[in-house]
């Protein structure tokens, strides 16, 4: 009986599954980005908002409405991305009235504090 010499491919399969997990590695990026940035909101969005999608809402001495910091979508829902922008833009609005200031920080923290006690550690993505 005669064995006939084969050489085993084995160089392909580990190819094709090395390059499988750096596709399916790239795939994943924008899907689960690890840190979410905020979809851009145009200044036609924020102005067809509700008064509730805001963090506060002052009026200037001239009786102009100022809402500051949006970070709910036109549905009511709350938004993270821009929950984060509120929380690092809070610093730079130019409030009017301390009370506000501090009230609208209050809700800003109330919602970070809800969304890291709704998400899981796994989900989180960091900080
Ligand atoms: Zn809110």
């Amino acid at each position: 009986m005669h064995v006939r010499f084969r050489p085993k491919r084995r160089a392909l399969p580990c190819f094709t599954l090395a390059a499988g997990g750096f596709l399916l590695a790239i795939a994943r990026g924008p899907i689960v980005p690890r840190h979410a940035e905020a979809a851009e909101w145009s200044a036609a969005y924020i102005r067809a908002l509700p008064d509730e999608a805001f963090a506060a809402i002052e009026t200037a001495r001239d009786r102009r409405r100022l809402r500051h910091l949006p970070h709910h979508g036109h549905t009511g829902a709350l938004d993270p991305p821009h929950l984060r922008s509120a929380l690092a833009r809070w610093h730079q609005v130019k409030w009017g009235d301390p009370a506000a200031a501090a009230a609208a920080r209050q809700h800003l923290e109330e919602h970070r504090a809800w969304l890291r006690s709704s998400q899981s550690p796994s989900t989180r993505g960091g900080n």
